[in-house]
């Protein structure tokens, strides 16, 4: 007698295009590139994803953690997901059925199983546990997936893409040299009595008005906040961005950066609709005598502008710990804050600058200056309450591990133990696009 045909129902992993914010995150952390994109959405291959859950908690807003129920045989095609402008309804009578698959077994506990809530998400990346490393994944993650376990608790997601919040232009202005290409600005937004919580670090979406050429709405943009949690200027329930024109894109075509063009356009009492907050890792220490080492290109200074803000405040109430800032630009009127930085005190952040493209003189990156000061880097990777920052270029991410892998061999450390040991506390965290 003939049983039954088994069925199988598959627990598909999908991208939700509607909180996605496009940073490419998941894309890059994927160790099996089951994850693509197009111009319109970023997807999951359902015949590649072995649900190891490694693209989980890195994700800012928590898009990527999402699941359907479905028939194996009837899984959504990536050429079916590209167009989606919302995740598709579950089924009622597959739900509950379903398998992340046989290559994923064993792996699931890294997000409660697979589909958590992006709250959960979040979450789970405060609890020490998190610092286990994600089976099948997270040591291919360069940086920590877990924020310092002193700082504070972030929000998350408050505000989507189909609930924006709408803040207010209070301030636009060009913070590089007039004389340069790179149009820098400082944009400042007021959100008046709605409540935004934000952390130094965390990022914020902006979603520019109008469509794309096919008639759809904007993709939010994501931008770093510049400023501290109590406000670009203390007290008052605003932050601040940094925005570079996109004029060019990364081949040097001409290109007109729809979201940058708009931001740097703004005028004041212009107003803005803001999703977010993001991000639940990259966030700074809140113990006082922790030290804070800083390395970033051009726009990338957001978040160091943010946390060395912050530390100013903080030092009036005691605060201890060292600063340590590379910041590297393509020359001195090209570098973003460039005069407010300069009148930082000496013996509060001890700042380095590398300029590459200063005429008459040598290509200069942020590598080469922490080269320089490798005896005073090396002091701080021996400091168990050091956390290392890097923001900016995706280039440049490997040239500075490199270089921090020759200081720390140079000063007698294992890189590799010291490498896992900062990114499973918190204490490494990478940054760049
Ligand atoms: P940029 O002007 O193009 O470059 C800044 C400096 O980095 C230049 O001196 C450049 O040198 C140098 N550089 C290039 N490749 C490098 C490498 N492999 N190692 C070290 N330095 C290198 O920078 P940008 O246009 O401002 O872009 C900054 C990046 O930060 C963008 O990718 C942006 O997406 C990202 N970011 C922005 C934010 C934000 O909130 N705005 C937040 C996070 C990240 P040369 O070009 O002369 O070689």
């Amino acid at each position: 007698m003939n049983g039954p045909v088994p069925v199988e129902v598959l627990k598909q992993h999908l991208i939700d295009p509607e909180i996605c914010i496009r940073c490419n995150t998941c894309e890059e952390t994927c160790p099996i590139d089951a994850i693509t994109h197009d111009e319109n959405n970023y997807v999951v291959r359902a015949d590649t994803c072995n649900g190891c859950m490694a693209c989980i908690s890195p994700c800012p807003t928590g898009a990527i953690d999402n699941w359907r129920d479905v028939l194996k045989a009837e899984a959504y095609a990536v050429e079916a997901q590209f167009t989606w402008d919302e995740l598709p309804v579950q089924d009622d009578a597959l739900a509950g059925r379903g398998v992340i698959g046989e290559a994923a077994q064993g792996n699931q506990g890294a997000s409660g199983g697979g589909a958590s809530s992006a709250a959960e998400s979040a979450e789970s990346t405060e609890s020490t546990e998190s610092a286990e490393p994600v089976p099948g994944g997270a040591d291919l993650v360069r940086g920590s997936l877990v924020p310092p376990w002193s700082a504070a608790r972030p929000y998350v997601n408050l505000y989507t893409h189909k609930t924006p919040v709408q803040a207010t232009v209070v301030g636009n202005y060009r913070v590089t040299d007039a004389s340069t290409e790179s149009d820098i600005h400082h944009i400042v937004l007021d959100f008046g009595k709605q409540p935004f919580p934000v952390l130094e670090g965390q990022s914020i979406g902006i979603i520019a008005p109008g469509t794309t050429a096919d008639g759809r709405a904007h993709h939010a943009r994501q931008y770093s906040i510049a400023s501290p949690r109590d406000g670009e200027r203390a007290g008052y329930n605003n932050l601040a961005l940094t925005v570079k024109r996109v004029t060019k894109d990364h081949q040097g075509q001409a290109v007109g950066g729809v979201c940058s063009n708009y931001l740097c356009d703004l005028k004041k009492g212009d107003v803005v609709n803001v999703m977010g907050p993001f991000g639940s890792t990259f966030l700074m220490p809140n113990h006082a005598d922790s030290h804070l080492l800083m390395i970033c290109t051009g726009t990338g200074a957001a978040p160091m502008r943010a946390m060395t803000e912050y530390r100013r405040r903080r030092r009036m109430k005691g605060a201890t710990g060292k600063l340590m800032l590379f910041f590297g630009a393509r020359t001195q009127g090209e570098l973003p804050y460039f005069g407010p930085l300069r009148n930082l005190p000496k013996d509060f952040i001890d700042t380095n600058l590398a300029f590459s493209r200063t005429p008459g003189q040598p290509k200069r990156y942020v590598q080469d200056a922490m080269r320089e000061r490798a005896a005073d880097v090396a002091a701080l990777l021996r400091h168990d309450h050091t956390y290392i920052y890097v923001c900016g270029l995706k280039g440049m991410e490997d040239g500075v591990l490199q270089v921090l892998q020759t200081i720390a061999g140079d000063a007698g450390l294992d890189w590799q133990t010291l490498w896992q040991r900062m990114k499973a506390e918190g204490r490494l965290h990478l940054e760049t696009y």
